[in-house]
């Protein structure tokens, strides 16, 4: 394990290649090994410590897989999925000893797994080291499982949200790109805050926007977007109200 002060990053590596710690995947956990090759493994004055309390220090961790000798894959970010636990492995000298297992599953957002450090890392390289580290990457391409959460969308509120925008993109107002098979403006439901993270399936977090808007929200993920949108939503209670109050008076 390998901290950084100065960018508040911790960079774990899990080495299968040495044979000397034991970490596996389970359900798309890497039960991982703590430091420290001789003797019971503790959690004061090393890096076992800043894992174990990686919930609350802030610190950013990322996950390296060693496969095949000296080929390093970027698993992305990482965090603890489970309380760390104790266990017995044999230390270097072939003796019983305790160890500090870390269950920790990578960050998933929106289906792709966090690489944010990375792709900062990528951006910079040369194009000749780019070749390279693709070739490095392609070597160890293994299929993964993850877990998915799929969580439940009311189908009558996402075209409720849609009649609200009368065929314009709640976040630019421009036209819906194209019609879809019924026929009807395409536009995308948004959940401002999401259901992941507590957000409610109720039209006061729903937006409907254009795919091109959707999108830039989503990469972007910015706070200045959030409040915005947020006000259209708060807004969308009223709107449903007033469609409501027409349908009436043009039944009567
Ligand atoms: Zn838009
Ligand atoms: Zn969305």
């Amino acid at each position: 394990m390998r901290r950084s002060k100065r960018t508040g990053t911790l960079v774990i590596i899990s080495d299968d290649t040495k044979g000397l710690y034991r970490d596996v995947w389970k359900n798309g956990v890497l039960h991982y090994t703590g430091m420290g090759k001789l003797g019971d493994q503790i959690l004061e004055g090393n890096q076992n410590g800043t894992l174990y309390y990686s919930d609350t220090n802030g610190v950013e961790i990322h996950l390296f897989e060693v496969m095949k000798r000296s080929i390093y894959t970027y698993r992305g970010v990482v965090k603890l999925a489970d309380k760390p636990y104790q266990s017995t492995q044999p230390d270097d000298n072939g003796n019983m000893r305790n160890v500090w297992v870390f269950p920790v599953k990578p960050i998933v957002e929106d289906g792709a797994i966090v690489t944010k450090q990375l792709e900062r890392e990528i951006i910079k390289l040369s194009n000749e080291e780019l070749v390279k580290r693709s070739k490095m990457s392609q070597a160890d391409r293994k299929p993964q499982k993850t877990e998915t959460i799929v969580y439940y969308r009311d189908p009558y509120l996402k075209e409720m949200v849609k009649r609200i925008a009368e065929g314009q993109c709640q976040y630019c107002g421009a036209e819906a790109p194209f019609k879809d098979k019924n026929n009807e403006p395409y536009l995308e439901e948004h959940h401002v805050k999401r259901l992941a993270d507590g957000g409610s399936d109720t039209i006061d977090n729903v937006v409907a926007i254009c795919p091109n808007c959707h999108r830039k929200i989503h990469v972007l993920n910015n706070n200045t977007d959030t409040i915005l949108l947020e006000g259209i939503a708060a807004q969308n209670v009223n709107r449903l109200k007033r469609l409501l109050a027409y349908e009436q008076k043009t039944l009567k």
